[in-house]
């Protein structure tokens, strides 16, 4: 897997908008989270990366997603007992976890939703962030 120049400057210039240095291991880390939005733990990014960039180690992968996690480019998805995933999709959204693969979907958050779910909350409490998230199956399977 090779990274286009559109591809590469796009990566550059979100890297920018966060404040972080573009350098290689961190745009290789990105493009793999843009690639494939299947939530993948740190590990799975270290294995993906290897084929952007050999001899990658976990830490670097693990300090490149630390980094974007502290400049808001990516968010942690933590389950119980379970390995922290990451998520670059900053748009409101739900997630549906397939407790049968494992795999975590992301699902969006109408307006309309968001203003309902706010209106539920007690006077005076102002959220900064909200978290929902579905545990059951699929019908799609392997897609
Ligand atoms: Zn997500």
């Amino acid at each position: 897997m090779r990274l286009n120049t559109t591809e590469l400057d796009r990566l550059k210039t979100s890297l920018k908008q966060a404040g972080l240095k573009p350098t290689r291991q961190r745009e290789n880390v990105l493009s793999i989270l843009l690639s494939r939005r299947d939530h993948p733990t740190v590990e799975e990014v270290w294995q993906r990366s290897r084929t952007l960039s050999r001899g990658i180690s976990l830490a670097t992968v693990y300090n490149c997603l630390e980094s974007f996690v502290e400049s808001g480019l990516v968010k942690q998805v933590n389950y119980e007992r379970e390995p922290t995933r990451y998520c670059p999709n900053l748009r409101p959204h739900a997630h549906f976890k397939d407790q049968e693969t494992g795999r975590v979907y992301d699902i969006d958050l109408p307006n309309e939703v968001l203003i309902q779910l706010n209106s539920i909350l007690p006077e005076g409490f102002r959220p900064e962030a909200i978290e929902i998230s579905f545990h059951g199956r699929t019908k799609t399977q392997n897609s």
